[in-house]
């Protein structure tokens, strides 16, 4: 007879929690999620089959032991779930809200109930619940260190490999300085990430965490522009470099050097509506006038940063919003269940459409070397779209006033930042080695986007990990060689 009590998905839905009516999230930009409730949380946790091949556990970044804490959640054990939840990954609640599991965990590939078709277990959102009800019930703490080390770690970058890394060594006794060009810490999931996906203050209460174990943070301080590396190295044992990767790749468009076009992430990081936020270019946020309220918003590009800025402008106000992305809607780069948000939200989509030239009717510029359409000219976009490949396209054509560029982003290259000397490979990341995060400069370490390219919080996560990791066994070897040179 088979085992019922292990057969629940047969009897229970995979229902993940439920969204806020359309009409209603366009108002805000608050998140647009429900969170489970205490049985809710139970119920679909006891979906878990537990098959004993936990290739959910494989597929995520951080190896989280998913089929042990759903098992614990669906007991409602919540207090020991979460302790295992934190185990490994320092922001749950965060990597349950915007991690993309249908790329990772609970992608067809990774649960063994989707492959069954009967839909994968809610992984993100038990996870978001475990982290959640955590903070509620006060079980959040910081982890401030039972000894104390002499050793002074300097972290560049305050995003989510940065915060990871400081939060380990600084358990470790570590005294650790976080620095960042921003004001305050969080990195892209403090201003770039929309609202809408992940509110400010579920953010802010894991950065005042790390600071409140002992983590100094030091804002408002640029490498390369403050001071170099060089310099950073004599004051601090080792450095590590987690300043993402922001410099927008550039857009070849006949006619978009006499046009205006605006660079996706500086228009999200712009939409943050706070003054003080630095742009890419080195611009002040409150000198870019980027608001698409009233515009005719044409965004290139279909990944995720395309969908975050589609949905930021609807959120806006804008007069319509195209999405001109030139491969098919299968072929895209991003998550499956980011584009249908957009499409439910109202977003117009031309697919295999390949933008070939743009015309601005009147050029109005504004600061620095963000330039636009939107002192209200019009620009006309000329497209190819193809209904099949190698078949001759259909000439169209659409008019925009506000055209935005969301075609990914590189990291800066080490001169830009003051640290000249550091490898490379062919896309501008630094190269490190896997299991220590070290780079060819004996010392200093580097994670996330820097070393891997634009990528996922959860995989800057994993990185900030590795290099604490790899930082504590380089300064472990250092004290200990110091040792028996001072034995001899
Ligand atoms: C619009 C957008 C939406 C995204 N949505 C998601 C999502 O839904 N899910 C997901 O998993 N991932 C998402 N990502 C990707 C994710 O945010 C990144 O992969 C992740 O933040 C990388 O972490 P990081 O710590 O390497 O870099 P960042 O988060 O970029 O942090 C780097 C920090 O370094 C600072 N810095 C840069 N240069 C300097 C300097 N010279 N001196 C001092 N400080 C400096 C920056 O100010 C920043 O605070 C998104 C990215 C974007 C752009
Ligand atoms: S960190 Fe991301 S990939 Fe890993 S279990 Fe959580 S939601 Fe899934």
């Amino acid at each position: 007879m088979p085992n019922r009590s292990m057969q629940r998905y047969v009897e229970i839905a995979r229902e993940p929690p439920a969204e806020r009516e359309v009409r209603e999230r366009l108002k805000d930009f608050q998140e647009i999620a429900d969170r489970f409730t205490e049985a809710e949380a139970r119920r679909q946790a006891s979906r878990c089959e537990q098959c004993g091949v936990p290739y959910c556990q494989h597929f995520c970044p951080l190896h989280n032991n998913i089929p042990d804490w759903l098992k614990l959640t669906a007991e409602g054990r919540f207090e020991e779930a979460y302790e295992l939840a934190q185990s490994t990954n320092n922001l749950p609640e965060i990597c349950g809200r915007i991690c993309p599991q249908d790329r990772l965990c609970e992608a067809k590939w990774a649960c063994t109930l989707e492959q069954a078709g009967h839909g994968t277990v809610t992984i993100g959102a038990v996870e978001q619940f475990l982290g959640d009800i955590a903070w509620e019930k006060g079980w959040v703490k910081p982890r401030r260190p039972r000894e104390e080390r002499s050793e002074h770690v300097a972290i560049v970058g305050a995003g989510p490999a940065g915060m990871a890394a400081a939060e380990e060594l600084r358990a470790k006794g570590y005294q650790v300085s976080l620095f960042d060009r921003q004001h305050e810490p969080g990195g892209l999931l403090r201003y770039g990430v929309p609202g809408f996906k992940l509110e400010k203050d579920v953010i802010k209460r894991r950065t005042d965490l790390i600071l409140q174990a002992g983590v100094r943070f030091i804002g408002g301080f640029e490498l390369g522009r403050t001071t170099a590396l060089a310099d950073l190295q004599k004051e601090y044992a080792a450095v590590l470099l987690a300043l993402g990767a922001y410099r927008p790749k550039r857009l070849h468009l006949a006619g978009a050097e006499k046009t205006t076009v605006i660079d996706g992430l500086s228009y999200l990081l712009a939409s943050m509506d706070e003054p003080e936020v630095m742009l890419p270019s080195g611009a002040a946020a409150k000198d870019a006038k980027m608001h698409a309220r009233g515009h005719h918003v044409a965004v290139i590009g279909g990944g995720d940063t395309a969908m975050d800025c589609l949905r930021t402008a609807l959120r806006q106000g804008a007069a319509s919003v195209t999405c001109i992305y030139r491969r098919g809607e299968w072929d895209r780069p991003g998550s499956r269940r980011e584009l249908e948000k957009a499409e439910k939200e109202g977003v117009k989509f031309l697919w295999n459409a390949e933008t070939r030239a743009v015309q601005c009717q009147s050029i109005s510029m504004i600061e620095g070397d963000v330039r636009s359409c939107v002192g209200g000219s019009m620009a006309t976009l000329f497209i190819d779209q193809y209904a099949h490949a190698g078949r001759e396209a259909r000439r169209l054509s659409i008019e925009a006033d506000f055209l935005i560029a969301a075609i990914g982003s590189e990291p800066a290259l080490p001169e830009e930042y003051g640290a000249p000397g550091l490898a490379t490979n062919h896309k501008g990341a630094l190269i490190v080695e896997s299991q220590t995060g070290a780079t060819n400069i004996p010392g200093v370490f580097a994670a996330g986007d820097l070393a891997r390219g634009p990528s996922l919080a959860v995989w800057a996560i994993r990185d900030g990990r590795t290099a604490a990791s790899g930082i504590h066994r380089f300064l472990t070897m250092l004290a200990n060689r110091d040792y028996s040179l001072a034995k001899a």
